[in-house]
């Protein structure tokens, strides 16, 4: 299966992505989390995607490309297929994936676009709170953990991204409307987008991107 999750930040992706993976069995490539790994090691493509992410600005297009088409030429993805999240996030990395797919003579599956209104994702954002550990997410409100500021599963400590205060925020979700949400009529016109409602509660969500994908 070859699928893209698309939506604003705050829709619900990385929630999502951790079921459509578990259910289908398929590579989960998120290249925030490329980026996030790599600041923690502090590796030269850390220092690079930092201070943009930091904004809640797009890291460059080329860099975002290179990372992510090396990393869907391992083995993993040639024999499953992959979930992309949070790639491509432009019409030209939608273009660069393209090429990329009919070089490699394969073709995407499906694009799932998770819809939320604004208030809604700036609410999810800032809410948010990630364990350091294992990478879980809560909701300070909507998700809270058993204990504040613990993570249920494995104990570990939880931290609001840096990328998650308001004033980021609301830049993220204005770079979302401004260089991805084009591709929602990008993924329309080449026949392959499914548009899920992400505000209907996470079961229903999910029942509905299963609906697109086929059981
Ligand atoms: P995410 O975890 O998907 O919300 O990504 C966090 C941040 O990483 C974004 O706000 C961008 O700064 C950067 N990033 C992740 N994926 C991309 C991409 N495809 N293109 C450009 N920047 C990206």
């Amino acid at each position: 299966m070859r699928t893209i999750l698309l939506g604003p930040p705050g829709a619900g992706k990385g929630t999502q992505a951790d079921r459509i993976v578990e259910k289908y069995n398929v590579p989960h490539i998120s290249t925030g989390d490329i980026f996030r790994e790599n600041i923690k090691n502090g590796t030269e493509l850390g220092k690079k995607a930092q201070e943009y992410m930091n904004r809640g600005e797009l890291v460059p297009d080329d860099l975002v490309v290179e990372i992510a088409t090396d990393r869907l030429l391992k083995d993993d993805c040639k024999e499953r297929g992959f979930l992309l999240d949070g790639f491509p996030r432009t019409v030209y990395q939608a273009q660069k994936l393209d090429e990329f797919l009919a070089a490699n003579g394969q073709k995407l599956d499906k694009v799932i676009d998770l819809e939320v209104s604004e208030d809604v994702l700036m609410i999810r954002l800032t809410g948010r709170r990630v364990c350091k550990a294992c990478g879980a997410s809560y909701h300070v409100v909507n998700i809270p953990p058993k204990q504040e500021g613990i993570c249920d599963k494995c104990g570990g400590e939880l931290f609001q991204r840096a990328d998650d205060n308001e004033e980021t925020a609301k830049n993220r979700i204005d770079v979302y409307n401004k260089e991805t949400a084009p591709l929602v009529d990008y993924y329309e016109k080449a026949g392959c987008l499914a548009r899920i409602d992400g505000a209907a509660g996470l079961e229903e969500t999910f029942s509905e991107i299963t609906a697109a994908l086929g059981e």
